[in-house]
């Protein structure tokens, strides 16, 4: 008769002889609370909305200009603290924890935090704790290369000779014009004169 060692749900590693009693090993809810702790950070850095000191872009355009709103950052926003909101209600009903009446200070921050404290009941006791940790490691991992890419490439708007604006990064290799429909090369963009912030 072959004995297998108890192993995590969440990573098969075997369980730390010494604290077996659990679905989930120390590693990986470790690395859940340090997710955990840093996602509401990271959604901050995705704001959509560029008025923080310090933001991705500054644009200040005249009343009723839009500024350019990256779409994916817009869905994490939501998205994310709807995935942590969804898990602290789960874990509640599970494991008969109280959750607030609302989320404090914000609608990531509450949820992670109200995770962070019962995460090693969870990974002690929740019988589908594999799921919840994989499912923060994917929302933590298309947060944070979302947050990092926008901050490494910085866009810039330029003049099209038909007057529209294109908007262009260090990546940008060919864009076409959503004004007179020509297709720009990487070249011709860098050389097309930048739009000023003020112009209508
Ligand atoms: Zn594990
Ligand atoms: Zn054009």
């Amino acid at each position: 008769m072959t004995t297998l060692a108890p192993c995590c749900t969440a990573c098969y590693r075997p369980l730390p002889a010494w604290d077996l009693d659990r679905l989930a090993c120390p590693g990986c809810q470790e690395r859940a609370s340090g997710r955990l702790a840093e996602l509401p950070g990271l959604l901050a850095a995705l704001s959509p909305v560029p008025v923080r000191s310090g933001g991705l872009v500054a644009v200040h355009g005249p009343a009723g200009s839009r500024p350019p709103i990256a779409l994916h950052a817009v869905d994490l926003s939501a998205e994310v603290p709807a995935l942590l909101d969804s898990w602290a209600r789960d874990w509640a009903s599970v494991g008969g924890h109280d959750l607030p009446e609302r989320w404090l200070p914000n609608a990531a921050a509450g949820p992670a935090l109200w995770l962070r404290w019962r995460l090693d009941w969870a990974c002690r006791q929740h019988p589908a704790v594999e799921e919840a940790l994989r499912e923060i490691g994917h929302a933590w991992s298309a947060v944070r290369s979302a947050a990092l890419g926008e901050r490494a490439e910085r866009r810039v708007a330029v003049v099209c000779p038909c007057g529209e604006r294109l908007r262009v990064g260090v990546s940008t290799d060919a864009a076409t014009c959503g004004g007179c429909g020509t297709r720009w090369s990487r070249g011709d963009l860098l050389g097309m004169p930048l739009a000023q912030r003020s112009a209508a």
